[in-house]
């Protein structure tokens, strides 16, 4: 007897293809995703559209090379080079800019998706079709999907078409990152991501894909010199580019260094990682993706913009500079000076979640004072999944903050807080052992390490040094007892 085959949960339906929907299904969005697309993924440019694509010094695309890798790029010209002459039809008259790794690949036939982003109010709009003409370098694309995006996480940031701008472009080809270039994605707010499925099942849902990816400098985390991971925010449901990578994990990222007006394009190869440990490690990320680089072209002076100063979004200013009050939900003494205290939100929505080794800023306004006084104390225990509505922190009692809270801060205080922050944390990539020393009360960024390291890397072999006055002044004995104790047992103690 044969079994009954199941219809295929991930089949093209409605405007999208079955990588898509497995994807908004594992996210449990489909239901939502499906309703919003089959609404506002059009095979025609609405007018508003057609008139914010005449507007624009540039436009971003996806594409595919000869050997099916994406890329990411640009095409910029004075404003009015994208034009419409039916609301079906895009109208591209701008060449590759040097160096481009589509050049040559835009051919009658080929698949294109195209973002217009207008940064500074920002606006996007997407357009995804097929190249019907090329006449030197006026390209005509015959829209298959059109649709609107959120303003959600752009970085607004003004263009200025520069006419002669490029005259020294140079193009350099390399297998791994270089200094500079990590320099430029440790510094970026910002860059687009090229995906496609170009598999016949697809049908009209196929296709390149090309998408903005927003974040505060620093959100695209380096991991070594061919890695990198990047969180993925919560958006409009659709999963176009990670749909794509679930059946084509090739991608095209693209860097733009906007003081300089160099290009980075990499060749990667992606993984979603939809859940675990390391995505709490990661402000507001719903999931990561980890790219592994296949490719380095990075072209210098290539852009024929200037751009104004950034205006980050309002989605990062609020989470890194917005004070929220948390409420006091425990305290307990660690040693004669040195007291903890557990904080929890007063306000129903989830703590920022924060990386092993940074801290909590706080402000408390002392009896007889109008100005209230900032400091920061690290946040003592690792991000914790099983308890993520809680921060701990530890204070000395030393100066005039740290006596308050030891004298006045009691379970249900109310204290003004900001997001946690800080670039000292646990490097959970390295394989190499952990080595931390510490004085005091200064151990503080280390219990939130071990604490992390616990729950990543339980193999991985750590030495602390802890330096204390003496036996009887030594905070956290019994907690790195405990946590001694457990490496022991996987073989991996600290010593
Ligand atoms: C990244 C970071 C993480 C930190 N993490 C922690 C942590 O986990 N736990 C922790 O306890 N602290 C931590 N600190 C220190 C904390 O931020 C405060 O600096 C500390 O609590 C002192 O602030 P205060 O207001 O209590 O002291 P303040 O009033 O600012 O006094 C600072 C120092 O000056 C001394 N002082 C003040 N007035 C006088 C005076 N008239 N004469 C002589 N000396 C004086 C005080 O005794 C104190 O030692 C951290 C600091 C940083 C930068």
């Amino acid at each position: 007897m044969t079994a009954l085959s199941e219809p295929n949960p991930h089949r093209v339906v409605g405007p999208f293809h079955d990588g898509e929907r497995e994807a908004q299904l594992r996210a449990g969005v489909a239901d939502v995703a499906l309703e919003n697309g089959s609404r506002g993924i059009r095979d025609y440019m609405p007018d508003q559209h057609r008139a914010f694509f005449a507007m624009l010094p540039f436009m971003v695309f996806g594409g595919v090379d000869a050997s099916g890798q994406p890329w990411a790029t640009l095409r910029a010209n004075t404003a009015g080079f994208v034009s419409t002459p039916d609301s079906r039809t895009l109208r591209i008259n701008g060449g590759a800019l040097p160096g481009d790794p589509l050049a040559g690949h835009w051919t009658s036939g080929a698949r294109i998706g195209g973002l217009g982003i207008e940064s500074h109010t920002r606006r996007r709009n997407r357009v995804n079709g097929v190249i019907e003409t090329v006449d030197g370098d006026v390209v005509t694309l015959a829209v298959k999907q059109s649709f609107g995006n959120c303003a959600k996480y752009i970085n607004g940031r003004e263009p200025v078409f520069i006419d002669d701008a490029v005259t020294h472009a140079t193009v350099e080809r390399a297998d791994t990152l270089a200094d500079d270039d990590r320099a430029l994605i440790a510094r970026a707010d910002v860059f687009f991501i090229a995906t496609a499925n170009l598999d016949d099942t697809a049908g009209a849902a196929g296709g390149a894909d090309v998408s903005h990816r927003g974040g505060m400098p620093g959100f695209v985390r380096i991991d070594d010199e061919r890695t990198l991971t990047v969180p993925d925010f919560s958006g409009n449901h659709f999963f176009n580019t990670i749909g794509n990578l679930l059946r084509d994990p090739r991608a095209g990222l693209l860097f733009v260094d906007f003081a300089r007006g160099d290009l980075l394009y990499l060749a990667m190869r992606a993984e979603v990682i939809w859940d675990g440990p390391e995505v709490a490690q990661f402000p507001m990320a719903q999931r990561l993706v980890r790219f592994e680089l296949t490719e380095v072209r990075r072209v210098r002076a290539a852009l024929p913009l200037r751009w104004s100063a950034v205006d980050y979004a309002p989605q990062f200013k609020e989470s890194s500079t917005a004070w929220r009050t948390l409420r006091v939900a425990g305290v307990h003494d660690e040693s004669p000076s040195i007291r903890s205290f557990h904080f929890e939100p007063v306000d129903g929505r989830p703590l920022a979640p924060f990386e092993a080794g940074q801290y909590l800023p706080l402000r408390v306004t002392m009896p007889g004072s109008d100005k209230p006084l900032m400091r920061t104390y690290t946040l003592s225990a690792a991000h914790d999944a099983a308890h993520p509505a809680r921060y701990k922190i530890s204070v000395k009692r030393d100066g005039a903050v740290s006596r308050w809270l030891h004298e006045h801060a009691s379970t249900g205080s109310l204290i003004d807080t900001l997001a946690p922050r800080g670039s000292f944390k646990l490097d959970t990539r390295s394989p190499r052992a952990i080595v931390l020393a510490a004085a005091g009360i200064g151990i503080t960024p280390m219990l939130a390490m071990l604490d992390a390291a616990q729950a990543l890397e339980p193999e991985r072999r750590i030495h602390l040094f802890h330096a204390t006055r003496g036996e009887h002044e030594r905070p956290f004995a019994a907690a790195l007892r405990d946590i001694e104790r457990a490496r022991e047992r996987v073989g991996a103690p600290v010593r």
